[in-house]
């Protein structure tokens, strides 16, 4: 077997019957390094002073590390082909970063998102990563809500009590029952920024005062919130 880079490719076999394939490249080196490639196989890079035998030795004796490192490689270009390398939240793309554990969760933070799972499922994985934006937004929801709630007092506007839902809604980004009080913000907002989701909040709550969307309707909500068209723009 030849590499794409023309090199050859040899393998060491393991008592266990298992394999690793590695290159060989002489380089006026001092030490000797190993690099594992997406494909599994090892890339050496020695002088030529070291024998192919004590090269092969410490493959053999370093095998399982090679042997987890190609799978946690291919693992990472398979959920890349799957699109789960990246998670969308405010407008913002966040790194997945998979840990090997059975803590079975994934955990949204300011830089990226880590899933603790030992499953390989993607669609197992995607619904951990759905669940970790979803516990962000929920929070963010709450935080949006009072916000919305306290800028209508102080407009002289004040609501009436709300429950707000968060689902995944097909066709709508929003819907408010004001007879019933409720509101429901759709879940795929989690993906856009902050100030459209805001938007949505303020069109929801100015239905308690207009139900249709009447003139009268968009000339409450630009009051109460003059940004509306600005953020809103990009849902339609
Ligand atoms: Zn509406």
């Amino acid at each position: 077997m030849t590499s794409a880079a023309g090199i050859d490719v040899k393998t060491v076999n393991l008592p266990d019957g298992r394999s690793v394939s590695y290159t060989l490249t002489r380089k006026p080196v001092k030490n000797i390094n190993f690099r594992v490639s997406e494909n599994g196989i090892v890339s050496v890079s020695a002088n030529s002073r070291v024998s192919v035998k004590f090269i092969e030795e410490l493959i053999e004796k370093r095998a399982d590390f090679f042997l987890n490192a190609a799978e946690r490689l291919k693992n990472r270009a398979e959920l890349f082909e799957a699109n789960l390398n990246s998670v969308r939240y405010l407008g913002r793309d966040y790194p997945v970063r998979i840990i090997e554990n059975s803590r079975e969760i994934a955990v949204l933070d300011e830089s990226e998102c880590r899933v603790f799972t030992k499953s390989k499922d993607k669609k197992y994985i995607k619904s951990l990563l759905e669940n970790a934006v979803l516990t962000r937004f929920k929070a963010l929801c709450e935080e949006l809500d009072r916000e919305v709630r306290n800028t209508l007092c102080e407009k002289g506007f004040p609501p009436p009590p709300a429950k707000i839902t968060i689902k995944d809604m097909k066709s709508r980004w929003g819907s408010c029952s004001y007879y019933k009080g409720r509101i429901s913000i759709n879940s795929r907002l989690a993906a856009y920024p902050k100030e459209t989701v805001l938007s949505v909040f303020y069109h929801e709550y100015a239905h308690f005062r207009c139900h249709d969307h009447s003139k009268a309707f968009y000339d409450f909500l630009l009051m109460i919130y003059p940004e509306y068209y600005e953020h809103n723009r990009t849902l339609k």
